[in-house]
């Protein structure tokens, strides 16, 4: 990994292999007794110039250019039972300049929000309710996005989810395979139907496989919009509203 200094060097340390060996059995001494929190004065860890993260990569319909997201994680009390994996700061490059200063603003308040500790898994739900007034897009497989600021939420909720501080939101067994037949079910329905207008739906169909690509599940042409979890897979099946992604039912 290069790191790229683009500040004056004011000071510099050599390491002493004794210290920090001192400072190590020190500090597995104290496991029990100190537990650390995130607070506002947390720095970086000694010695730490990398912190594990991930980047995420957002290609929207509006913008010829990709959002990479980037967030890294701190690991409080490492090796203890106390460990937790928790974000410390986030960066969203964009080659696009249009976006640069809220994007600037955006990624400093919540990388402070990070630091502050206590729970920061609302900060996911707040950008996802963004709407941009010029219209949103839909992703592949379906899933409807409000706006960019929206976009870039759900990849903190997914980021959260996969270091543990939210719970994944996975469907039992049982809940996929009712949900499996239910879809057997309504395409079986819609092949009869569309035996009588076939040309129409030949086009639809081909349309649907094209959106849906990159190994995702697309979901019947006729689907509509789910309240719940926005995506293109809700479907009408005896007078009820099921969605085939999230499974959210509604009937009447
Ligand atoms: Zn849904």
């Amino acid at each position: 990994m290069t790191v790229r200094i683009d500040k004056k060097i004011v000071s510099y340390q050599v390491r002493d292999a004794k210290k920090e060996e001192a400072a190590k059995a020190e500090k597995s001494a104290g496991n029990k007794a100190e537990i650390i929190r995130m607070h506002e004065k947390l720095e970086r860890p000694e010695g730490m110039e990398c912190l594990e993260g991930a980047t995420y990569k957002i290609r929207t319909p509006l913008d010829d250019h990709a959002l990479y997201v980037t967030i890294n994680d701190i690991i409080l009390n490492a090796g203890t039972e106390h460990e937790q994996r928790r974000p410390f700061e986030i960066f969203i490059n964009s080659k696009n300049m249009d976006h640069f200063q809220w994007i600037v603003a955006l990624t400093r308040v919540m990388s402070a929000v990070f630091r502050k500790g206590g729970d920061v898994t609302f900060l996911s739900e707040e950008l996802q309710a963004v709407f941009d007034p010029k219209g949103g897009y839909f992703k592949p497989g379906g899933r409807f996005v409000p706006s960019i600021v929206a976009d870039i939420g759900a990849v903190v909720e997914h980021h959260l989810k996969r270091i543990g501080l939210l719970e994944p939101d996975e469907m039992s067994e049982q809940q996929q395979l009712i949900l499996e037949q239910k879809r057997a079910e309504f395409e079986a329905r819609e092949q009869q139907d569309s035996a009588e207008k076939k040309t129409l739906s030949d086009a639809q169909t081909g349309e649907v496989a094209a959106a849906g690509s990159k190994g995702e599940a697309s979901y019947p042409a006729s689907a509509t919009v789910c309240f719940k979890c926005n995506t293109k897979a809700m479907i009408l099946l005896d007078g009820c509203k099921t969605c085939l992604a999230c499974g959210y039912s509604k009937c009447g």
